[in-house]
């Protein structure tokens, strides 16, 4: 039905890529693959090999888009298609193609597409978003070698004749990768998440965008129908911070993006600007601020917003999505594009930490009931120690280069602590063996098992670090899975069972001499921050947008104050009382 003069309709969808956008909009439908038909039985073996031929030219393509993305300065995405490539040459899809070829007699087209959508609603039937958008890689690839079969390799990509945001049920990464980012206002998809590929290359390129948008494109083609019938071109707003997108904005509505954006622009400006200043209370105490980071592309922002090292690199995104763990060589590889970036400052890398609740094809482990509770991160060492030696051997070999750290995440007591210093010994006696340069690596811990805390004293003074996991050790000190939105009143850092144990953490770290930090989600909560500051966390580790606010709120903070506040903390009942008073002082820190 189309709206005359109606109110501006407005939609909410995930918020995937920070920003706005105002303009024109194309809608993007996926090309239809070609159709597929069917065979003789005497021609399978030559159309298996026909379907060969294809997937290794799609390969072929693949991986000159990668080069292509990765040449642009941007090589996690273009790694993105390097992993797209090994899908076309994945075996697992060959065989499964070959069978419906033989049994069923399908043409390689309908094979390839089949054999594709079968594997991918096993991928989605896992329950993981992560996995679920690795489907659509999938999808992706087999259109393509079906478009190789029809003798028509190349999608076409719309051409945006004038900038534009793209609109779609959902976008191929391919696709993505591939628009004119000069005239991409921004991107608003029906379907997706926040970690689909075409989300991750949005943020990546800095364009704004909002995925997971239901109803999107029957709205938007109502409103065009209305704009139509008007005369007028129709016009659409979204907000990639807040999630809403705005069909046929109005004018207030307009202002009000407007005033959105510049306040965020003034709030980035203000933020670089002030990167320089040191976090030092009014009184004199001053609080390192790292970063955390997840690639090595997140390096760049963090310096610019000046992070003073890693205090927490996630290395999960080297061991995903791929069919065989990363070589040393290629762990070593970004590693030192980590320290290059933040030098002199330190890197503190964090050994792998997976489990059962995310599948690595070449890591199999049990299905659990439990998998929070179970055969995670470094309890992993005890079937496949290589994994870790070789990540260890690659970290050594970086500190060569710059000052590295090493962390385990998920250990328990001193017989946990105990296996991180062989498998690092069995790493560091291995490359002096094979006669390899490496340096120094200071061996740490992840405090987010109660236990660990608990029983400090048993093994810090063999360790040169601790590094508190807030998230999980909310999680594991409340009982409460730190993903159910149900249980979100359980869910705040400020609980006082967990200021207990961050500040019996303090004294066990004074009483051996090492140092302490925090790097769960609490640090970059500036209310949080100063809570931990109060009970003498110095070291904070953050994601880096949050690192201007935290350093601002310190610069107007009184450690003495902190640390009277976090004193009565510990006594409060719950953490709406704690919030309450912390917010308080944060309110004068700003004033
Ligand atoms: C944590 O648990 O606080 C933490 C920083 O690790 P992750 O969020 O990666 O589990
Ligand atoms: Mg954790």
């Amino acid at each position: 039905m189309a709206r005359q003069n109606g109110p501006v309709q407005s939609l909410t969808g995930t918020a995937a890529s920070s920003g706005i956008a105002r303009g024109p909009w194309i809608l993007v439908a996926p090309e239809p693959p070609p159709a597929g038909g069917r065979i003789d039985p005497g021609q399978a073996e030559g159309e298996i090999a026909r379907l060969a031929a294809a997937a290794e030219a799609a390969a072929g393509d693949l991986e000159r888009l990668a080069e292509r993305v990765s040449s642009s300065g941007h090589p996690d995405e273009g790694a993105i298609f390097d992993a797209q490539a090994a899908m076309a040459r994945d075996p697992a899809l060959a065989t499964l193609s070959a069978e419906r070829i033989r049994e069923r007699g399908e043409d390689a087209i309908a094979a390839t597409l089949g054999a594709a959508g079968e594997l991918a609603d096993q991928l989605r039937a896992l329950g993981d978003e992560l996995l679920a958008a690795r489907a659509a890689d999938l999808i992706d690839v087999a259109a393509r070698v079906a478009r190789h079969l029809a003798g028509r390799p190349e999608a076409d990509v719309p051409r945006l004749d004038e900038a534009a945001i793209v609109v779609a049920h959902d976008l191929a990464p391919s696709l993505a990768a591939t628009l004119p980012r000069q005239r991409l206002l921004g991107l608003a998809l029906e379907a997706g998440s926040k970690t689909a590929h075409a989300a991750i290359l949005a943020r990546a390129y800095g364009i704004p965008a909002v995925v997971g948008v239901a109803g999107l494109l029957v709205a938007l083609a109502d409103a065009a129908a209305g704009a139509h019938l008007e005369g007028r071109a129709p016009v659409l707003a979204i907000d990639g911070d807040s999630g809403e997108v705005f069909i046929d904005p109005d004018v207030a509505v307009a202002e009000r993006l407007a005033s959105r954006a510049a306040a965020a622009d003034a709030a980035a400006s203000r933020g670089l600007a002030e990167a320089a200043l040191p976090a030092v209370t009014r009184d004199g105490v001053e609080v390192f601020l790292l970063a955390n980071i997840g690639t090595p592309d997140e390096a760049a922002r963090s310096v610019a917003l000046g992070a003073r090292g890693v205090g927490l690199f996630r290395t999960e995104f080297l061991f995903l999505e791929r069919a065989t763990p990363p070589s040393e060589d290629e762990q070593l590889d970004a590693y030192r594009r980590v320290v290059a970036a933040f030098a002199p400052h330190p890197v503190t890398i964090r050994l792998l930490d997976v489990g059962g609740d995310k599948p690595i094809p070449y890591l199999p482990i049990e299905p659990e009931a439990n998998p929070f509770l179970g055969v995670r991160a470094l309890r992993l060492a005890a079937v496949r120690p290589e994994v870790f030696v070789t990540q260890l051997r690659a970290a050594y070999r970086a500190a060569a280069h710059g000052q590295v750290k090493v962390m385990a995440p998920m250990i328990a007591d001193a017989t946990d602590a105990a296996t991180l210093l062989e498998l690092a010994e069995r790493a560091r006696a291995g490359l002096e063996a094979d006669g390899i340069a490496h340096g120094e690596v200071a061996l740490g811990v992840m405090l987010e098992i109660p236990s660990a805390i608990l029983v400090a004293d048993s093994y810090f003074g063999r360790i040169a670090f601790g590094s508190l996991g807030t998230n999980d050790l909310l999680q594991y000190t409340l009982a409460v899975d730190r993903g159910n939105p149900q249980l979100e009143r359980y869910q705040d850092s400020l609980h006082p069972a967990l200021l207990g144990l961050v500040a019996r953490s303090v004294e066990a770290a004074e009483r051996a001499g090492i140092e302490l930090s925090v790097c769960g989600e609490m640090a970059g909560d500036a209310t949080a921050a100063l809570a931990l500051v109060g009970l003498g966390i110095t070291r904070l580790s953050m994601s880096a947008g949050s690192l201007p606010e935290v350093r601002r709120t310190i610069r107007g903070s009184d450690f003495a104050e902190m640390r009277m506040a976090a004193g009565e903390a510990l006594r409060e009942p719950s953490a709406v009382a704690v919030r309450a008073r912390f917010e308080a002082l944060r309110a004068g820190a700003l004033a």
